[in-house]
């Protein structure tokens, strides 16, 4: 697509309305992040006093306007309730207000890294991303970026998967080959640049519990580019702690139910 055809389609999907009149920052909070598409803050609809995330993309520095574009596309499309659900979205001149549900906990990154997790609550994380996964892939969605640094915690107890930018529409088993997402998570297949399909957000949900269990995915110590090589050349990674983990956490045994349902999905 060519960034006018971008452009266009940004347009007709925005609010014809100005965001100011429907929402006003917080400026107590004031900016909660920011990452490589723009900075994100606090607004309250003026409404109902509710609070909300506010993703403001400043368009001009976006060399790859199609993936916000893909990014707004579904999350307006697809609600769910393990999903960081859209609200609404604004264009004012080059900036894009992306509104979005507020999840006060921060990403569950901040845990993994500051805190050791029982087994018991990372089985509920997973429990919960694997809903909004499973969401994704019945509407012929493939996420590509599951991490901890996409999986918001809300302090009422909300798990919701974001950041939909590296997501794509698949029919039915259909399969992809482009190499997206972020080098530590990624799927043996991915890597390797194979015919790939819905699995490798299993995979990168793995990746995720080894996070939860030892603080960091594997190989983080080493450059992305060798920690790919790794991945293809190693495949299934080795877990330090395999042995105090609990059968039902080690599903990947053939012949278990559990391994079985995963790879049927
Ligand atoms: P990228 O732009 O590549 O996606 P990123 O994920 O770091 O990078 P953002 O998605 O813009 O950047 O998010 C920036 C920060 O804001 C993140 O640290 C995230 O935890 C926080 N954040 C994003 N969305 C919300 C939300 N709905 N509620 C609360 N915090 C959020
Ligand atoms: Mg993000």
């Amino acid at each position: 697509m060519s960034n006018e055809e971008v452009m266009e389609k940004l347009r007709e999907i925005c609010s014809p309305i100005k965001a100011e009149s429907v929402y006003e920052k917080d400026c107590e909070i004031g900016e909660i992040g920011s990452g490589a598409s723009g900075t994100v803050f606090v607004a309250k609809e003026k409404a109902t006093g509710r609070k909300v995330a506010v993703k403001d993309i400043d368009l001009e520095k976006q060399p790859k306007k199609e993936l916000i574009l893909t990014e707004i596309q579904v999350m307006k499309e697809l609600q769910h309730e393990n999903l960081v659900n859209f609200l609404d979205v604004f264009l004012q001149e080059n900036h894009l207000w992306v509104v979005m549900e507020l999840l006060d906990g921060g990403p569950l990154t901040d845990v993994v890294t500051e805190t050791v997790m029982k087994e018991t609550q990372i089985a509920a994380v997973c429990y919960h991303t694997l809903q909004g996964i499973n969401y994704l892939h019945k509407n012929g969605v493939i996420h590509r970026d599951i991490k901890s640094d996409n999986v918001l915690l809300g302090k009422d107890g909300s798990v919701k998967v974001t950041d939909f930018g590296f997501c794509a529409n698949i029919s039915g088993d259909e399969k992809r080959q482009t190499m997206v997402g972020t080098p530590y998570w990624m799927a043996p297949e991915v890597v390797n640049r194979k015919q790939y399909g819905k699995k490798v957000d299993i995979w990168s949900l793995g990746i995720m519990a080894i996070e939860m269990i030892d603080g960091e995915p594997p190989y983080l110590n080493e450059t992305p580019l060798r920690a790919l090589y790794l991945i293809a050349s190693t495949g299934k990674p080795i877990v330090a702690s395999w042995d105090k983990l609990s059968p039902e956490f080690q599903i990947t045994y053939p012949g278990s139910d559990v391994f079985n349902s995963v790879w049927e999905m």
